[in-house]
């Protein structure tokens, strides 16, 4: 597979610029994440040599694991999957940036740990914008309550809350996902407005399946495995 992932890298970027092109956006503003979870440290010096420096991983165990292995400099880590209050000390000192913060209580938690730390974490809020129960991410269906979860962690202070990051569902034909990713594209749009304290430069959406429709709906982060590294175990 190591063989593969230079040419399937260069792939994907040509994929990413032509979506960009179609939808009339700059390719500076997109970054591609290259979410390595399952694959060894070599996939990720693979990625490292083409010049790639956004690193994806959705478990803090496995990052735990892999970082030290690695001394490659100018890596940024994302953390892109669910992350439990109590693995929130480990994130804070493993990754530099949180896609995933999906609770109240969550980003509470983030907070005083980055105090703490006399840091300030760049963090996402997660949305479930289908409202699938299987999925993590703030619910919209009362949108009262989801104002008044932004604005709490908007407030925190040693957050630095840069935008909103979903998961679509699986679909066959990605055209059936667009709505998601439109959907979080206006929401950001209403917050910017709703919410001036937090600066919502990041939309962090669309994947293997369907990250060419999230960049033409305005994804500025695409998280990306499969189509890089091959199908996973
Ligand atoms: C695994 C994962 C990705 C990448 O998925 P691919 O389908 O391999 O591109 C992106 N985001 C999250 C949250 C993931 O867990």
């Amino acid at each position: 597979m190591a063989d593969e992932i230079g040419p399937n890298l260069a792939r994907v970027q040509e994929r990413i610029a032509l979506a960009a092109q179609r939808a009339g956006r700059r390719l500076s503003e997109i970054t591609l994440v290259a979410v390595t979870k399952t694959r060894p440290p070599e996939d990720l010096a693979a990625v490292y040599e083409a010049r790639v420096r956004d690193i994806g991983e959705n478990r803090v165990e496995e990052a735990a694991v892999k970082k030290p292995q690695l001394d490659l400099p100018g890596l940024t880590w994302h953390l892109v999957g669910h992350l439990q209050s109590r693995k929130a000390r480990q994130a804070v000192d493993l990754f530099d940036v949180i896609h995933s913060v999906d609770s109240v209580k969550l980003a509470r938690k983030l907070d005083a740990i980055a105090t703490e730390r006399a840091r300030v974490m760049p963090v996402l809020l997660e949305v479930n914008v289908s409202g699938e129960e299987s999925k993590y991410g703030l619910l919209l269906a009362d949108r009262a309550a989801f104002e008044v979860a932004v604005s709490e962690v908007a407030d925190l202070p040693h957050l630095h809350l840069d935008g909103l990051m979903t998961v679509a569902f699986v679909a066959r034909d990605p055209e059936e996902v667009r709505p998601i990713f439109a959907r979080l594209r206006a929401l950001q749009d209403e917050l910017r407005t709703r919410f001036p304290q937090a600066t919502w430069q990041h939309l962090s959406m669309g994947m293997t399946d369907d990250f060419e429709v999230a960049i033409e709906e305005g994804a500025t982060m695409v998280r990306i495995g499969r189509a890089i590294f091959g199908p996973r175990e």
